[in-house]
This record gives C-alpha cells, sequence and structure tokens, in this order.
C-alpha cells in the first residue's frame, strides 16, 4: 500500500522525504510504505488549514456536528475493515480492535452533542445595568501526534472535539501504524468536511517538531510515552502554545485477601496481557496483600501459562505480538535485570514461538514474582505482557507503594470491602481509579484522567476537558443606558 497524507482535501504524495516501511508484526510482512513530509510541505498543510478556519470557525455548531453524525455511521459501516487494518499493522487481536474502536466512535458521539457542551454562560444586572457573557470560541489550527498503540482511538480522542469546536486540526499519527488513520480519513473524506478542515501529515518527530514549532498551529495535543511527553510539553510551552501531553505509565492493581479469585484473576490477566501489555492502562505491578500474595501466584502464573499467543486475525488468538522486534528485544532485557535484582521467574515468556510465525515479534504472557518495589522494573514501564507481583502486609503498605511511584496513570483495587475500597479512591495519587474493574478507561463523557508523570497539562482528552482544550473563553461586560431607549 502506498500510504499517503491528506493534505487540503486532496490525497498527497511527497516526493522529497525518507522512504519509511510498516510492517506486520506478527507476519513481519511488508503493509506499505510512505515518505515522510518535508517541512514545507507541513507549512503548506498548517496555511491551507488557517484559510479554511476563516469559514469552518462560521459554519454553525449544529451544521459541524453534521459531519461527525456521517462519521459515525460510516465508522460503523466499516468497522470491520478498520479493525483488520488495526490488527495487521499494529498486532492486537480483531476484538481488541472492535473494542479499541468502539471507544473512538463513542467520542465522536460525545462530540456531536457540541451545540450544548460548547454553551457559555451569563448573568443579568451583576452589578447594576450591567450584564456579562461567557462564550466559548474555537482557537483556530489545532495539532495532535499520536502514539502505536491505539491506531484509530486515540485519534477519534481528539478530531471530533477540535472540529465541532470550529477548530481546523492536522493529525500526525504514529509512524509505526499510518494505515488507520488513512482509513479514517478516507471515511472523513466521504463525509464532504470542506477542504483544509482536517488533514494527515505521516512523518517521525521531525514532522511533530515542525507542528509545534509552527506559529499559526494554536494548540498541541500529544500521547506517546513520558520522555517524548517531557520534551513536547517544554517545547510547546516554549513557542507559546496550548499543549496537553498524555505521557507512560505503571499501573499497579491491589488485590486484598477478601478479593474473588476468580473473577480477580481472570480481570487481572485481560488488563496484564490484554493488547500484549501494550496499553497505557495495562496493569503491570500487582500488590497482594497479605494471603492473597499465594493465592494470586498460582492463579496468575497458571492464566499467563494458558493464554493463547498468535496472530490477532486467527480464530481463538488471545494475545498478539508486540509491535516489533526491537521492542521484543527491549522487553526481554527488562526481565532479565529484574531477575537480577531478585525477583522469581514464575512463567517465562521469552525465546517463545508461534508456529506459522516465524517473523513475529511475539513475547509470552510472564509472570516475576517477590519483586521489589525499589527495582528498576517496578519504576521502568515495560509496555509488554509483564507482571511484576510485589507482595505487601498492609493496604497502608500498598497505599504508600502506590503514592511512592512517578507515574500516575491508573490503580485499580480488588475487594469485596466497601471502606477499604472508599479509602483507597480517596488516598491512591493516580488519576483513572478501579474498584474491581481492570482497565479503569473512562467512557468519552470524562476526561482520561492522568496524574504525575503520566500527564502535562491541565485540561485531559475527552469529555468536557476536550471542548474547554479546544476552545477559548471570550467575556463580554455589557451596559445600555436606559435613557438611549427613550426615542421608541
Ligand atoms: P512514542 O513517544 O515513541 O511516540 C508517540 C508519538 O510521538 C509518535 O507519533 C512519534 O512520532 C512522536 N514523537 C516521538 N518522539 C517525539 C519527540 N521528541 N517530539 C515530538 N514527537 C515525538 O510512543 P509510542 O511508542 O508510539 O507509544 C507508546 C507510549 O505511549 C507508551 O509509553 C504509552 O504508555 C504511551 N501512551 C500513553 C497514553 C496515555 O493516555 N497516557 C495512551 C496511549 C499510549
Amino acid at each position: 500500500m502506498d500510504i499517503l497524507h491528506y493534505i487540503n482535501g486532496t490525497w498527497h504524495r511527497s516526493e522529497q522525504g525518507d522512504v519509511r516501511p510498516v510492517h506486520n508484526p506478527a507476519t513481519g510482512e511488508l503493509l506499505g510504505s510512505f515518505t515522510s513530509l518535508s517541512i514545507e510541505e507541513v507549512d503548506h498543510a498548517v496555511a491551507t488549514a488557517t484559510t479554511a478556519f476563516r469559514d469552518w470557525s462560521n459554519v454553525p455548531v449544529t451544521e459541524r456536528i453534521q459531519y461527525l453524525f456521517r462519521l459515525k455511521t460510516l465508522l460503523e459501516e466499516n468497522l470491520q475493515d478498520l479493525a483488520r487494518t488495526i490488527t495487521m499493522e499494529c498486532g492486537k487481536t480483531l476484538a481488541e480492535a472492535v473494542g479499541e474502536l468502539r471507544r473512538g466512535i463513542e467520542n465522536v458521539e460525545t462530540a456531536c452533542a457540541m451545540p450544548l457542551l460548547i454553551q457559555g454562560y451569563n448573568n443579568e444586572d451583576l452589578t447594576r445595568g450591567i450584564d456579562e457573557h461567557l462564550f466559548r470560541q474555537p482557537l483556530g489550527v489545532a495539532a495532535a501526534i499520536t502514539p502505536f498503540n491505539f491506531p484509530a482511538m486515540i485519534p477519534l480522542w481528539f478530531l471530533p472535539y477540535a472540529l465541532a469546536a470550529g477548530n481546523c486540526f492536522l493529525l500526525k499519527p504514529s509512524e509505526q501504524v499510518p494505515m488507520t488513520a488513512v482509513k479514517i480519513f478516507e471515511l472523513l473524506e466521504q463525509t464532504k468536511l470542506p477542504p483544509g478542515v482536517a488533514q494527515l501529515l505521516h512523518g517521525e518527530k521531525e514532522v511533530a517538531q515542525a507542528l509545534i514549532q509552527h506559529p499559526d498551529v494554536d494548540a498541541i495535543s500529544f500521547v506517546g510515552s513520558s520522555p517524548a511527553a517531557h520534551a513536547v510539553y517544554r517545547e510547546a510551552a516554549h513557542y507559546g502554545k496550548r499543549v496537553q501531553c498524555q505521557g507512560g505509565a505503571k499501573n499497579p492493581v491491589v488485590v486484598l485477601p477478601d478479593a474473588d479469585p476468580t473473577l480477580t484473576t481472570s480481570i487481572i490477566a485481560d488488563s496484564a496481557f490484554g493488547c500484549a501489555g501494550q496499553r497505557c492502562l495495562a496493569t503491570s505491578i500487582v500488590i497482594a496483600v497479605g494471603q492473597a500474595h499465594q493465592t494470586f501466584r498460582e492463579t496468575l502464573a497458571e492464566t499467563a501459562r494458558s493464554r493463547r499467543v498468535g496472530y490477532g486475525l486467527d480464530a481463538e488468538v488471545e494475545m498478539g505480538p508486540v509491535i516489533t522486534h526491537h521492542s521484543r528485544e527491549r522487553i526481554h532485557q527488562i526481565v532479565e535485570k529484574g531477575v537480577h535484582s531478585g525477583a522469581t521467574l514464575c512463567v517465562d515468556g521469552r525465546d517463545k514461538n508461534v508456529s506459522g510465525y516465524a517473523y513475529g515479534s511475539f513475547v509470552f504472557p510472564t509472570l516475576l514474582d517477590d519483586v521489589s518495589p525499589h527495582a528498576d522494573i517496578s519504576s521502568t514501564e515495560i509496555f509488554g505482557p509483564v507482571l511484576s507481583l510485589i507482595p505487601a502486609q498492609t493496604i497502608d503498605e500498598a497505599i504508600d507503594v502506590i503514592n511512592s511511584m512517578v507515574h500516575g496513570n491508573m490503580a485499580c483495587l480488588f475487594t469485596s470491602d466497601g471502606a477499604s475500597a472508599r479509602r483507597f479512591r480517596r488516598e491512591v495519587k493516580a488519576g483513572n481509579i478501579g474498584i474491581n474493574i481492570g482497565v479503569a478507561a473512562p467512557m468519552s463523557y470524562y476526561p482520561f484522567s492522568g496524574w504525575k508523570s503520566s500527564f502535562l497539562g491541565d485540561l485531559h482528552a475527552q469529555g468536557r476537558h476536550a471542548v474547554e482544550f479546544y476552545t477559548q473563553t471570550k467575556v463580554v461586560v455589557e451596559r445600555w443606558y436606559p435613557e438611549w431607549n427613550r426615542k421608541f
């Protein structure tokens, strides 16, 4: 497949940049390639977005959302085709790809409520004869830079809200998974969105940086690893942009002795090994309190061994590959370091093959026990199907471990005790909390609320936060002297 850019309403092949291949991580097959945009081509895209903004921002919000209603229908109609593309370029199973698309479509639906969401507020006679009104207006041109692990959902955390709020939007998807974005933009094109309102720019970090530094790009949304999130946040601030950066994670789950063993094991395994652990909300650490340690070591080891690993398009496969061979090697090394730091390898998922897929980058589920909360493996984001068990004596100890962590994307508790659950949600320093939930991903009506090193900025993706991020407030203070009215 020749992977093209979508600029000013037409599909564009760049003749100048480096050619970047895209491979299927399960089969090793070459799926397609694209040529990165040059800086001049990025400038051209931004210029067309700036021009398009003049008209787009004057299209009434009730008309703007009609394009999103059409997009929602097209996404539903093409769900299976989109899901196959996600599986082929990203590696997750078809069921996981469908789940991701459902979450993306939810955001399109939520943004369709923009006529309500964008409302301001007002006071009559705030002081005698003076009325004040707050209006929300679009910013201008907004850009999003997105990661490989959710090629459809994460672009849809931003695109529908930016457009419905009246902005023009530029997407730079991950260079590792550009094909899903192409499919989404083919559907957007079918909605007859005016040229320049939404554009797709492929490339690596040079293209992202050209957007961040461009004087006519008003807002940057970033999702990716923490080092890149910090770099983007600093740079965007330096260039005076509105910016939101969602970074990496290391998510702990606390299991109390009264948790239901069968249900809890199944939920934790889905969270740790689903999407091959490549979710920013994947469970990476289980802090097992008291007797739960022994119980869950055994049940988790059993479920790790029995997970069916393979190509996500094959029936009955429960877990696909990690994104690249490089990623697989990195994960192997982190596990090795964990063992050197004193952890016990209960289930070793390294160096295992999937029959018929010799070129796939597979890592099987891996379980480490007796991991120290101070070891590197307890703070390094692994982004693979590796679960660490940390024993603790009390819930206080478990909460202390969580609150000393650098990241704060998600923390979950499994218990049947309401008082412990309430205490956990009040005291734990993480932005997304799950109680008897393994992947506490907020639905689109709520912000995706990472804390600490997992998020830089103040307004998150999704829901009302997205509306605030993509609009600026204008306050009008008004006085009309009664005597001017005397002539009528
Ligand atoms: P990555 O940081 O390598 O790349 C993400 C995007 O940023 C890509 O489009 C890439 O081209 C671009 N990029 C990379 N370095 C850049 C730089 N210095 N300046 C500007 N742009 C740059 O991340 P990835 O490997 O694609 O994705 C996995 C990471 O994303 C994990 O750390 C995961 O936790 C994180 N993630 C976080 C969330 C969240 O909501 N917090 C959600 C999904 C993924």
